[in-house]
């Protein structure tokens, strides 16, 4: 393939190439299926580096131009048509009114930038081994149970199952939620409940209440992408606080506590999202005696906190809580099912109640049926049972892809080894980029979700977070054998 290439334009090489494939792909001279050169092929035949090559496909595939088929290459995708249509109404503002033009303008979340872009290209990955998402294995869900479970209640409740219920949400489900989380240790009455559409929007309605455009939230560095878009979208200042073995390093909190006077404490602190990682008890008193020191609410994401498959359990902040300081938010999505979209608030005084209110304006309830049904479903009994399963297939799955990473991953590499939870955090050797990495291994046909995703501001980041629950034991090692390729071939093509 004749490529034009010009060493002296300012354009990087892999822009060259990308932009003469892409008009080649628009004005149809390439059409839909026809299989484009390997990366090694191309970069020979051009006298670039196979990681220039590597780009270009890689941005195309973003761009939705070109797909790549694991063992068989790389084509031209269908439909080219319309992602056009699609791509002009999206980048070209001008034939908007100007009031959507404005809200462009003015959306903190709107800009493009390398995080959305790797964002787009794990969407795009097919084919692959993923470890990227942030869920439990689908084969451990209680279809059947469930299944029997909303027949039930529709036989037992008829209509009533069907309207609109309690805004605070189902008193019986609450009273279940309200006993689960005291046999773990977490005294909690109904009344404080609040059950919310998923622990996002438990988040999402936290978040704005209490934050206000130039506000300041103190949380870890790594954190959970979703709260960070939340705090983004709403023009709120993150205060970062790095992370070691023993979670958030609460000792550097007072100094930023001093100098930021942030409104909020957001923390993750068991099974932490990215990291894995457990805050340790010591540090929890100190956080919580400087959050009532400095009269700062902490809300506490306990996403995965009851997966454990090892080590001791730490108290909860709210069991630490001298009273009215923490907001505890808890969910069904990693120890059930995310599509229950089943997460819940528990909190005390007059924050329940202006909650409950944001609950009201934004949604009216949590599904009535759903709600139902889960209550019938789940007992303490049950729940205990059903978690047992889970951490003997999940505890089973984190020694797997230990041992994978420990074959397969080259000299250098470092990782998390969590006591609980979904993921492992990895840092690859020689401080090697894992976003520009994510095309190679995507080609290898393995994905993972790159650490630039989950820091508040890095663009960049040699971590990655994988998914060590996903998958059975044999895929896992597959997976990180394609990983382990991945990263010599980057080496490789990096050097060429
Ligand atoms: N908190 C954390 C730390 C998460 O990882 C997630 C989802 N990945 C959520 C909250 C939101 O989950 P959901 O809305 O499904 O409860």
């Amino acid at each position: 393939m004749r490529i034009p290439l010009d060493r002296d334009d300012e354009r990087p090489l892999y822009r060259q190439i990308q932009e003469f494939l892409r008009q080649e792909i628009l004005t149809g001279a390439l059409q839909e299926g026809t299989r484009l050169p390997s990366t090694r092929g191309l970069a020979s035949e051009l006298g670039v580096s196979r990681i220039t090559v590597s780009n270009a496909y890689a941005e195309l595939e973003v761009e939705g131009l070109i797909y790549t088929r694991l063992g068989s290459g790389t084509y031209v995708a269908p439909g080219v048509e319309r992602i056009l249509r699609d791509r002009e109404k999206e980048t070209g503002l001008d034939h908007w009114p100007p009031w959507q033009q404005n809200l462009v303008h003015d959306s903190p979340l709107y800009a493009s930038s390398k995080r959305d872009r790797t964002r787009a290209l794990m969407s795009a990955a097919d084919g692959t081994i993923s470890f990227a998402p942030g869920i439990g294995a689908k084969e451990v869900y209680p279809i059947r149970g469930f299944l029997a479970a909303v027949q039930n209640v529709l036989r037992r409740d008829g209509s009533e199952a069907m309207s609109y219920g309690e805004i605070e949400g189902y008193q019986p489900l609450r009273a279940t939620v309200s006993h689960i989380l005291s046999s773990q240790g977490i005294p909690t009455y109904p009344e404080d409940v609040l059950i919310t559409s998923g622990s996002q929007q438990a988040i999402a309605l936290v978040a704005h209440l209490l934050l206000r455009r130039g506000d300041s939230v103190l949380l870890e560095n790594p954190t959970y992408s979703g709260a960070m878009m939340v705090f983004r979208a709403l023009g709120v200042r993150m205060v970062g606080i790095p992370v070691d073995q023993g979670g958030m390093k609460v000792e550097s909190a007072e100094t930023l506590l001093r100098k930021a006077h942030p409104s909020l404490i957001y923390t993750v602190p068991t099974f932490h999202n990215p990291t894995g990682t457990c805050l340790s008890t010591d540090r929890r008193h100190q956080l919580i005696q400087l959050a009532e020191r400095y009269n700062v609410p902490v809300v506490e994401d306990e996403f995965a906190g009851d997966l454990r498959y090892g080590g001791q359990s730490k108290p909860a902040f709210k069991t630490l809580d001298p009273g009215g300081m923490v907001i505890y938010i808890g969910t069904f999505s990693k120890v059930l099912m995310p599509a229950l979209r089943i997460g819940y608030i528990v909190a005390s005084g007059p924050v329940l109640k202006l909650l409950q209110e944001r609950k009201q304006m934004t949604d009216l309830g949590t599904s009535t049926l759903i709600q139902r049904a889960l209550e019938t479903y789940i007992t303490v009994g049950r729940y205990e049972s059903y978690l047992n399963r889970a951490r003997r297939v999940y505890r089973e799955r984190r020694d797997a892809m230990e041992a994978a990473i420990r074959t397969y991953m080259p000299e250098g590499t470092t990782w998390t080894s969590p006591d609980g939870g979904l993921f492992i955090w990895l840092q690859l050797p020689e401080g090697l980029s894992s976003s520009d990495l994510y095309p190679v291994a995507v080609q290898q046909g393995v994905s993972y979700a790159p650490g630039a995703l989950f820091f508040h501001d890095a663009e960049d980041s040699s971590y990655m977070r994988l998914n060590f629950a996903l998958h059975p034991s044999e895929t896992i090692g597959e997976g990180i054998l394609r990983l382990g390729r991945a990263v010599d071939l980057y080496r490789d093509m990096s050097q060429t």
